[in-house]
């Protein structure tokens, strides 16, 4: 488990170990031993596989390339987390985002486990038919430890619907007659897809983002006013006031947390700035975020990165240099491309006081805990992003009922659902010193404490 996440949920195991009306049955020597086992299995995954792919390429060449299955822990459920095709791909990263999944689940009641894989290519260099080589190799590699109720992937960076319908395929001819839909969520609609699936992960980003600043500040305005608690004056701030919003990253979460602040009613917000790996675009009159969906949907997901391809756009900003995104004096920042995108060596330029994980860990431990103790507001990745996992879990069981949902229940679920969860975290966030992050770890950590001592792991 990579530092910052490793740290906190040893510091949250450490806090519980210390609260005596947690596990009260849990005492004395037998307690702290329990404890220590817990520590163990939260630090280190069930299981890493690691595999090299045997590709044929385009130009005859048969390559082999490293791909990795890591099973974090599955207490909860079955093992579920996307499948990552990127040139950066290694072992520690995976492992890291398969632990980052089981306290996902964990945090929001979803009966799964943490798992995670990845590819390590660059699938922009690739032609669809090696693509489609490289997603039937995976599954014939890992054929034995996937499956409906084992672990069930999904897209991730650099996969879509297209690579889990061709991973899906090969799974059901190799296990025929097995309940195959259940076995890779994120799929097309026609091959039992979800409605709503695609934008799952922006929409509750934003939603996250949206309950915290305004309905949940709506409700408990007289409470906060009266607390001392640095997050809720950062809160209070900014409530019933016009926002601006910078996007890092304009790709499947990117794009759909822009597009819902563009049309959000409940804020008077204005997205004056979005990334992607190219190029900074900013307009302080607020950007036509529809205008940039269509055209990153017609260019390969690229945004326009100079005045020839703005102006095919229609859309009216200034090209800046791709990190500026992050150092723009806005109010809040979407985080939506890679990890570690602020670190120590960026922190101090960070000026938005609102900072919003739709990517899996882009702020660096060092920088959380400068940020944090200035007052900022981070909306954790475990919190923020949850929407593809949640609705991933709304797909599965559709596959298993063969029943499916309208778009609109879909969200409405996915809604309720995150809404439960912020219920519960944000009044102890709120009421205690402490940021996001541990909270939203600690009630993570309680619930798979709690499930692995009634299942009788811990000893
Ligand atoms: P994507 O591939 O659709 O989009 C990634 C975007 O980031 C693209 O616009 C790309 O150009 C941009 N980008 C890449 N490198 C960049 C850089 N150095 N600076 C600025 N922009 C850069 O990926 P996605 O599905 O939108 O996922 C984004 C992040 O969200 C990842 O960390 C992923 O793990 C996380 N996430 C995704 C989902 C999901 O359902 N898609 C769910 C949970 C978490």
């Amino acid at each position: 488990m990579a530092s910052q996440t490793g740290t906190i949920v040893q510091e949250s195991l450490e806090a519980l170990l210390e609260d005596p009306s947690f596990l009260p049955e849990l005492q004395g020597q037998g307690r702290k031993q329990a404890f220590t086992s817990l520590a163990a299995i939260l630090s280190t995954p069930n299981h890493i596989h690691k595999s090299f792919l045997r590709i044929p390429m385009d130009n005859g060449r048969v390559v082999r390339i490293p791909a990795y299955r890591v099973q974090h822990n599955n207490a909860l459920g079955p093992f579920k987390g996307g499948i990552r095709f990127h040139e950066s791909v290694n072992e520690e990263e995976v492992t890291n985002l398969a632990a980052l999944m089981t306290l996902k689940n964990a945090l929001h009641d979803v009966p799964f486990g943490g798992g995670k894989g990845g590819v390590v290519i660059n699938p922009r260099e690739l032609s669809i038919k090696e693509l489609h080589s490289i997603c039937k190799k995976y599954v014939q590699y890992f054929s034995d430890i996937l499956g409906p109720d084992k672990d069930i992937p999904a897209p991730d960076v650099g996969t879509g619907d297209r690579e889990m319908d061709w991973m899906m395929a090969e799974y059901k001819s190799i296990r025929p007659g097995t309940p195959y839909r259940g076995s890779f969520t994120g799929k097309s609609i026609v091959n039992g897809g979800s409605l709503g699936r695609r934008e799952a992960t922006g929409k509750g980003v934003y939603f996250t983002f949206r309950y915290l600043i305004h309905d949940f500040l709506t409700t408990q305005e007289k409470w906060l006013a009266n607390t001392d608690n640095p997050f809720a004056k950062t809160a209070l701030s900014y409530h019933y006031k016009p926002l601006n919003i910078a996007i890092q990253g304009f790709g499947n979460v990117g794009s759909v947390a822009a597009l819902e602040a563009y049309n959000c009613t409940h804020l008077q917000n204005k997205v004056v700035s979005v990334s992607d790996r190219n190029v900074t675009l900013y307009n302080s009159e607020g950007l036509d975020i529809p205008a940039l969906v269509q055209f990153v949907t017609t260019n390969r997901g690229d945004l326009p990165k100079n005045e020839e391809e703005l102006k095919q756009s229609g859309v009216k900003a200034d090209v800046r240099d791709r990190d500026d995104v992050l150092s723009l004096d806005v109010d809040v920042l979407i985080l939506a491309a890679l990890e570690d995108q602020i670190h120590k060596g960026n922190m101090e330029s960070i000026k938005a006081n609102i900072i919003v994980e739709g990517a899996n860990a882009p702020v660096t431990g060092d920088a959380d805990k400068y940020l944090s103790d200035k007052g900022v507001i981070i909306i954790p990745d475990i919190l923020a992003n949850a929407g593809g996992v949640i609705v991933s879990y709304f797909e599965w069981l559709q596959g298993r009922e063969t029943q499916f949902y309208t778009e609109e229940e879909v969200f409405n679920l996915l809604f309720d659902k995150m809404r439960t969860t912020m219920d519960t975290i944000l009044p102890q966030y709120f009421g205690d010193p402490f940021p996001l992050r541990q909270n939203c770890f600690i009630h993570a950590v309680m619930k798979l404490s709690t499930v692995l001592f009634r299942q009788g792991k811990l000893y």
